[in-house]
């Protein structure tokens, strides 16, 4: 048994995040994690595995699209799936070792195994009951799953089990056009599997700016990726190593099947906070499972705090890190505080779609009077040298003061250039403060600048 200021429950983005930062306060911090490794689902079955395949798929792509037209002859490789399995295992593993070496550096406790709470302020971790001032509750989230869907890893997988199939799918229905279906889809559409997505809404990557939204659904389907939207899943079924699916259209209710080596169920992801001992202790709970917080990431119960996918808010990796580190200020006497208005989204695809702050449609439901400033990557040289002029920069700022209320980018380094446009929004900018900022030629990011002009007396590239 020993004696900690704070214990983390959960080594993931949020919680080694803010058991770091705690140790970095001067705070005695453990972590638990039931985990062979660190760095929770984001590096190990998350966005790190996920972005080393889209990595590589992406050079083969290249290799595919682009290659001969630059002149660099000698046709497509082959590809060893083994060997690109074993590429991602190294990823990960240098990534969760790093962790491992940022907790030795920093002084936080690794607990290894699986914690609960047995009573305000005691964290058990086997058979060893740990007491602690304050406890920060990071235990992440796990697949949510359908009704009548029955996963089993290996034919219908969820995107745990889609990171690591045994050989290349010839055939891939994913059902769900989120971030995670359309960026394994993409994956496997590279190499070379036919890959449908069905999806419950009129529209792909719900939530995302309804422009930006169309225009990656035409990409993608360039790519080859197939659409079946408004379509509800009722169930699957798996016969002689294949799984079929079997959907109803919403607009006619016809029923329809689809047959494909694997079946990817990337319908969302839900708490995880089985074995914690919440009930047994009175942690309050949302409807749809996440523990309820306050404005200081407090639980109902005091001492007891909550963070990351286990708690409401956009389950993403770098959510789940500013809200560890807020905590961790909050225990350590500070003023911990997440702005949840400028928190940027990504889609790791080619080309990647980001975005930030409000979309057009939120704006119009709120009767708020905006403009728009949009530049085509068409007119930006360096993005026409990659051949990827695909794609668009779209800035909204408010109509009468010419703030930045929100920019969503469908292009090369979207992912990249959204953080321009996130500080500029930390500062309260104007569309004109980016528009006056010099930005280097040739960079993707000029057509940030240009869709700033758009907005004011016109793009120059337009
Ligand atoms: C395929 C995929 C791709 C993704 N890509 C991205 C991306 O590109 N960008 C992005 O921002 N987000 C991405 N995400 C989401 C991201 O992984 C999560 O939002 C993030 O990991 C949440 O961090 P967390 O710390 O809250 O929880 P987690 O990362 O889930 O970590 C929680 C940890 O707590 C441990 N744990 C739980 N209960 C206990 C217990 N009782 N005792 C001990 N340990 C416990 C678990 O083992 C786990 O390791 C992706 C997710 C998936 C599945």
């Amino acid at each position: 048994m020993a004696e900690f200021d704070v214990i983390v429950i959960g080594g993931g983005p949020g919680g080694y995040v803010c058991a770091i930062r705690c140790a970095q306060l001067g705070l005695k911090t453990a972590c638990v994690e039931g985990r062979e490794t660190l760095g929770g689902t984001c590096l190990n079955v998350g966005c790190i595995p996920s972005k080393a395949l889209l990595n590589a798929t992406h050079h083969l792509h290249e290799v595919h699209e682009n290659f001969e037209k630059m002149g660099l002859m000698g046709g497509a490789p082959t590809v060893d799936w083994d060997k690109m399995q074993a590429y991602k295992a190294d990823v990960i593993s240098g990534n969760t070792k790093g962790i491992e070496f940022l907790f030795k550096k920093n002084k936080v406790t690794w607990l290894k195994g699986w914690g609960s709470i047995p009573a305000a302020g005691q964290v058990k971790v086997g058979e060893e009951v740990h007491t602690a001032k304050a406890i920060v509750i990071a235990s992440g989230s796990e697949p949510a799953s359908l009704p009548g869907v029955t996963v089993d890893e290996e034919i219908v997988v969820t995107s745990t089990g889609a990171l690591a199939l045994k050989a290349i799918p010839k055939s891939v229905v994913v059902i769900g056009a989120g971030v995670i279906g359309l960026e394994m889809g993409s994956v496997y559409a590279r190499l070379g599997a036919e890959v449908t997505v069905v999806e419950y809404l009129d529209a792909i990557t719900p939530g995302m700016d309804g422009e930006v939204a169309k225009s990656f659904q035409k990409i993608l389907s360039k790519q080859g990726l197939k659409f079946v939207l408004g379509a509800a899943v009722q169930g699957t079924e798996v016969a002689e190593g294949k799984a079929t699916v079997t959907y109803k259209l919403r607009k006619d209710d016809s029923t329809h099947t689809i047959t494909a080596d694997t079946v990817l169920v990337a319908t969302g992801r839900k708490p995880f906070t089985a074995g914690l001992g919440l009930d047994a202790l009175g942690v309050a709970l949302e409807p749809r499972g996440q523990i309820t917080i306050d404005s200081h990431f407090a639980t109902s119960i005091p001492g007891i705090y909550a963070i990351g996918d286990a708690v409401v808010g956009p389950m993403l990796a770098h959510k789940a890190e500013d809200e560890g580190m807020a905590v961790a200020e909050v225990i350590a006497g500070k003023h911990g505080h997440v702005n949840y208005d400028v928190i940027p989204g990504v889609i790791y695809t080619t080309p990647e779609v980001a975005n930030v702050g409000k979309t057009e449609e939120q704006l119009k439901a709120e009767g708020r009077a905006y403009k728009v400033g949009k530049f085509s990557f068409m007119g930006n040289a360096r993005a026409k040298a990659v051949f990827q002029g695909e794609g668009f920069v779209k800035l909204l700022a408010d109509k009468e003061t010419d703030r930045i209320l929100g920019c969503h980018i469908i292009g090369p380094g979207a992912g990249d250039l959204i953080h321009e446009v996130c500080v500029a929004m930390e500062f309260g900018a104007s569309a004109q403060d980016l528009a006056l900022t010099c930005h280097a030629h040739p960079t993707y990011s000029e057509a940030v600048r240009e869709a700033a002009l758009a907005c004011g007396d016109g793009a120059i590239h337009a």
